[in-house]
């Protein structure tokens, strides 16, 4: 039966079994806790075309995302009244978040780095294991908007995105938003039950599941408690309490990791995090 417990059953059995989930150039334990967090939204919610405001106007719509994708695919299809964005978080393994916290007050450590290189792909495996099992048990078409090349795209500068920098026609987070799994930090990070430090992923069905839109935040920033620690955990002092993120300043320091993350850990990846362990939404949602 298609249902939630089906979406969670497959990713969590994928993240147990897959050698994809094996921090092997550390030390093989796993990049992501099997006990994913998972929401659907309907296709049809009106949220889609405010993400056009607040994202850009480049946002794809899930409507907009499944008929390109079916247009380049040739597949058919009778109605896109019936799609739904599933969207999921990942949890970070607790030794990761140690390790971030404890090693450098300016650089990534070694796991984290490596998560984000090789942890980023085994979520790009997931969206893909997940749709081939959903084609191949029920029949039913999907697109990870993110994983298409003719879909995808991340704009540095334009002038209708947020701060005129790093937009994309697809946000996994508000996805995540959207699907009633928590709400953004000022640090643009996305707080929620298993903890901002995580990756997310998200795509699009053409079968109609129970909408969590019910479950979704008050408002963008619901689950922040201005604590003010990510602040304090920024090397280049890109989050404020009164500004909340700078994208650009975020993005110098990020870039700047390259050099050492290649010289220490021979891995060609940047890295950052430090605003994301350590704080108080590092595992959860704070209490208010
Ligand atoms: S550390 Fe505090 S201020 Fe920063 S995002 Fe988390 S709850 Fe909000
Ligand atoms: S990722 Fe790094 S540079 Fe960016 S806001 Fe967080 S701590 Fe600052």
């Amino acid at each position: 039966m298609l249902n939630k417990n089906w979406f969670i059953g497959k990713i969590n059995t994928f993240l147990r079994e897959d050698e994809g989930n094996r921090m092997t150039g550390v030390d093989g334990t796993l990049f992501w806790d099997p006990n994913v967090l998972l929401g659907f939204c309907s296709g049809n919610d009106p949220i889609f075309q405010e993400y056009k405001k607040l994202v850009g106007p480049f946002h794809l719509t899930p409507k907009e995302a499944f008929a390109k994708y079916c247009e380049i695919k040739n597949i058919e299809y009778d109605t896109l009244e019936n799609l739904t964005v599933i969207a999921f978080i990942l949890p970070m393994n607790t030794l990761t978040k140690k390790e971030n916290l404890e090693y450098s007050l300016e650089w990534p450590s070694e796991r984290w780095a490596h998560t984000r290189l090789y942890g980023e792909e085994e979520n790009q495996k997931i969206w893909k294991y997940v749709l081939n099992e959903l084609k191949n048990e029920f029949g039913v078409d999907g697109v990870a908007p993110m994983a298409e090349k003719k879909l995808f795209k991340i704009y540095r500068e334009h002038k209708d995105a947020w701060q005129g920098a790093f937009a994309s026609t697809w946000s996994h987070r508000h996805m995540c938003f959207a699907s009633g799994l928590g709400s953004f930090g000022i640090s643009d990070g996305f707080i929620n039950e298993r903890g901002k430090a995580m990756r997310c992923g998200s795509f699009v069905i053409n079968h109609k599941m129970p909408s969590d839109a019910n479950k979704r935040a008050a408002s963008r920033y619901e689950y922040c408690i201005k604590c003010g620690d990510c602040v304090k955990r920024c090397p280049v002092g890109a989050i404020t309490l009164k500004d909340g993120h700078n994208k650009l300043k975020c993005y110098e320091k990020v870039s700047s990791t390259v050099p050492y993350v290649k010289e220490h850990y021979k891995i060609p990846i940047y890295g950052c995090g430090l605003c994301q362990v350590g704080v108080s939404c590092s595992d959860g949602i704070p209490k208010q």
